[in-house]
């Protein structure tokens, strides 16, 4: 069966010391520290069988995460620019959707036929971490299509305590085809449905919400805002396929960045700045550092896009606003996956719009090549859809 690989060299930069467990696993905390020569291409891979409380999962469709992206794209040095957990070769891709066609002896929670999606973060449930509810911090994380084989492929085996079934959205939808295309968009949604309504605790209808980025995550966040009730949503995105996307989903205001930015935000809000404000470019130099103005009283930034480095941030301006900021990485736990299936499936959350484009998997070289110009919002595989 076909599966598309990434395959990169081990070459720890100058002064980085892999440890004596990542040398002999060469699973790696931190990806652009060691991979070089980043390549895909689809390849041949061994067909999975299921362990005793797996399931083997026909895929349906693949998203391409701006993680994938992360991992495709180097730096000048020849370095992979996503700066977390890998190790290659491996097949990649973890936003996916599709039918159960093998189950393990001990699987109880699902059946043959079950049209389901998988979480991407494969917590252990026996940490500390996870002990206390912490999934997404797992001692012992493992992640799909970074460090395990994921879901660009014809099949993909996977844990019944990571999946989830889709039946409710089909049942809507009347399609098994449209349910499968919104199943692949739930992990990317549930990423920002951690960050904006489980890490930050402060959520009420009727807030005034700001998304830097509009990226999936962006969308996804500019999505969920206007599904839970936010009664003004702002995003910013410097690229006009992607400002198109934001329009479409619903967004009140679509903005480029610019240097009078938090002039014109502070002007939306008639003064009285965002409740909620998600970072998901990356960027949060840019993004966050300028933006103090902007704040309400008690508001929570939500941080979601991946940046290395220092940000600076007038932490006296916090203190007055009496702001909080949210680190969030993940989807795992706290009824997220559910919650967001739920709400697909109720015809409050709109996401739909968010897919540009399906390509073959044999196609996947060209998608990723697209997706370099950063235009589109979602680039699907379709499979067996
Ligand atoms: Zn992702
Ligand atoms: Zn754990």
């Amino acid at each position: 069966v076909i599966g598309i690989e990434l395959h990169a060299d081990w070459e720890p930069r100058n002064g980085y010391v892999a440890t004596g467990a990542e040398q002999l696993s060469r699973r790696v905390n931190k990806g652009s520290m060691v991979w070089r020569n980043p390549q895909i291409r689809p390849a041949v891979v061994p067909d999975p069988a299921p362990g005793e409380h797996q399931v083997v999962i026909e895929i349906a469709a693949c998203g391409i995460c701006g993680s994938d992206m992360h991992m495709y794209e180097c730096d000048a040095e020849g370095y992979m620019l996503y700066p977390g957990l890998t190790r290659f070769p491996n097949v990649i891709g973890h936003e996916f959707s599709g039918r159960v066609v093998e189950s393990g002896s001990a699987v109880r929670s699902v059946r043959l036929g079950d049209l389901v999606t998988a979480e991407e973060m494969q917590w252990c449930g026996r940490c500390r971490s996870c002990r206390r509810g912490l999934f997404n911090a797992c001692d012992n994380l493992e992640e799909l299509g970074f460090t395990v084989p994921g879901a660009m492929a014809q099949y993909v085996a996977v844990d019944e305590k990571y999946c989830w079934k889709l039946a409710d959205i089909a049942e809507r939808t009347g399609s098994e085809r449209e349910a499968l295309q919104l199943g692949a968009l739930v992990e990317p949604l549930s990423v920002a449905y951690n960050a904006v309504f489980v890490r930050n605790q402060h959520h009420q209808p009727g807030n005034y919400c700001l998304v830097q980025g509009a990226g999936p995550i962006g969308l996804a966040s500019v999505a969920l805002a206007l599904a839970a009730g936010c009664a003004l949503v702002v995003a910013v995105e410097p690229a006009v396929g992607r400002r198109r996307v934001a329009k479409e989903l619903g967004a009140h205001y679509v903005l480029e960045p610019a240097d009078d930015l938090d002039e014109n935000l502070l002007h939306l809000t008639r003064g009285q700045g965002f409740d909620i404000v998600v970072e998901a470019a990356g960027a949060p130099t840019l993004t966050l550092t300028p933006l103090e103005r902007c704040l309400s009283p008690n508001a929570a930034i939500c941080h979601i896009g991946r940046s290395n480095g220092l940000t600076p941030l007038n932490l006296e301006a916090y203190q007055r606003r009496s702001a909080q900021v949210y680190a969030a990485q993940g989807h795992a736990g706290n009824g997220i996956f559910p919650s967001v299936i739920r709400l697909l499936a109720s015809g409050q959350l709109i996401a739909g719009p968010m897919i540009n484009e399906l390509f073959s998997l044999e196609d996947a070289p060209i998608a990723f090549r697209r997706l370099r110009s950063r235009q589109d919002a979602k680039l699907m595989l379709h499979v067996n859809l």
